[in-house]
């Protein structure tokens, strides 16, 4: 296990929710503020580009101004090509990470790519951060690709190109680590990643470096796009994997729609983790999908209603109520799967169809018990689950 700024990374701890900012690192406001909102979703550690020697200088900042802010999620530095420079300059930047993220396709070319790499590992050592080894096919180390070419070639049955791509990816991860190891970086202080944007080749590398490594595994689909493709794209790979135990921290690397919410990535990671039942977050709320026995868009405003409702009230709860991300809520459209449905979760409602009576019978852990009707259902929903809020998770002591 890895432990970064406090957060254990690896081994039998839950799989932890990282994110990453997209605005300008130099920008001291901005990246407080995006970094504030992610950590403000749940996202337990944030990265930030670190590109220009004004980065490197304003990453102390941010990390004070956070502090200002009571936001104490651990930092990490995304570092190409001039880390070594940077970290070197700026030792109060590397102090100021909790971990350093470095691309070995990316740290130097030819000669100077050992001795940066080296400089890079004798810095997070002297520091002691940890390092993510982080490989992304999109800068996989070229002249280590070329030596595996070559040795395939050699082979009395060459693989073809996927499956040489796939080996050079977890060659280049597993010796980088390697060599950091032998440079002085403990064993407990490396995370690797493999990022690639196709699904099949991210469970085919990430099970090869289960099998060859024990170091913990940051998990993510690279490029994975827009809106609902890069949800189920990134769904896909991570749900398989993490089936099979493997990935330690994840992100879902979405693009946002301009002038779109970051946070939405860190909302998708959490659950993806919490419908496979591997962690708690936050209430779910489970929703029929509608059909033809309900005309009206009733159920699916109280649903939306409910679900931003519960929202936005979680930082409250959680703070106040011990155990309340495991309440779970229904909205249902009518009578057929309504209060078989409602019946299961914590608290259900089952709202009239087509030509049913205007009632709408609440559940309470399976029991009937209250029936609402009128203009005031939404209102008196959320009055319900308020009351179970406080009646059912106890009051959290402050230490
Ligand atoms: S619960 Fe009723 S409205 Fe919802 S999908 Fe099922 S049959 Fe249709």
């Amino acid at each position: 296990m890895a432990m970064i700024a406090g957060v254990g990374v690896g081994g039998t701890v839950p799989v932890v929710v990282q994110s990453m900012t997209n605005t300008d690192t130099e920008d001291v406001f901005a990246t407080s503020m995006q970094v504030a909102q992610l950590a403000r979703a749940g996202s337990e550690l944030v990265r930030i580009t670190v590109n220009t020697r004004e980065a490197a200088a304003a990453v102390p900042r941010i990390r004070d101004r956070l502090a200002q802010m009571n936001v104490e999620v651990p930092l990490i530095g995304d570092f190409h090509f001039n880390g070594h420079k940077l970290l070197t300059e700026h030792p109060e930047c590397a102090q100021a990470l909790a971990k350093l993220r470095i691309n070995p396709g990316n740290v130097g070319k030819g000669a100077r790519r050992d001795e940066q790499f080296a400089q890079l590992i004798e810095i997070a050592c002297r520091h002691d951060k940890p390092v993510r080894i982080g490989v992304n096919w999109g800068s996989l180390d070229q002249a280590l690709l070329a030596r595996v070419m070559d040795e395939n070639a050699k082979r009395p049955e060459p693989k073809d190109a996927t499956e040489i791509m796939r080996e050079a990816m977890v060659t280049s991860a597993l010796e980088s680590a390697a060599q950091a190891e032998q440079l002085g970086l403990p064993g407990n202080h490396i995370v690797l990643s493999c990022k690639v944007s196709g699904v099949q080749d991210l469970i085919a590398i990430y099970r090869e470096l289960a099998i060859r490594s024990d170091y913990p595994l940051h998990l993510g689909l690279t490029e994975a796009g827009m809106g609902s493709k890069g949800i189920v794209a990134s769904t896909a790979a991570m749900a398989v994997l993490l089936q099979e135990g493997i990935g330690d921290t994840i992100r879902v690397s979405l693009t946002p729609e301009p002038n779109g919410d970051r946070t939405r990535e860190v909302i998708v990671a959490q659950e993806i983790l919490q419908t496979m039942g591997l962690r708690a977050f936050t209430p779910l709320v489970a929703a029929c999908p509608g059909c033809g026995r309900t005309t009206s868009t009733v159920f699916q405003e109280l649903a939306q209603d409910i679900q931003s409702y519960v929202r936005d009230r979680m930082p409250e709860w959680r703070l106040a109520h011990v155990g309340v991300e495991n309440m779970t809520l229904a909205v249902m459209g009518c009578v057929v799967n309504g209060p078989g449905e409602s019946k299961h979760a914590s608290i259900g409602i089952s709202l009239p169809g087509t030509g049913e009576a205007p009632v709408a019978p609440v559940y309470v852990d399976g029991e009937r018990v209250v029936t609402l009707r009128g203009e005031n259902i939404a209102a008196e929903f959320r009055a319900i689950v308020e009351n179970y809020v406080a009646r059912k998770y106890p009051a959290r002591q402050s230490s």
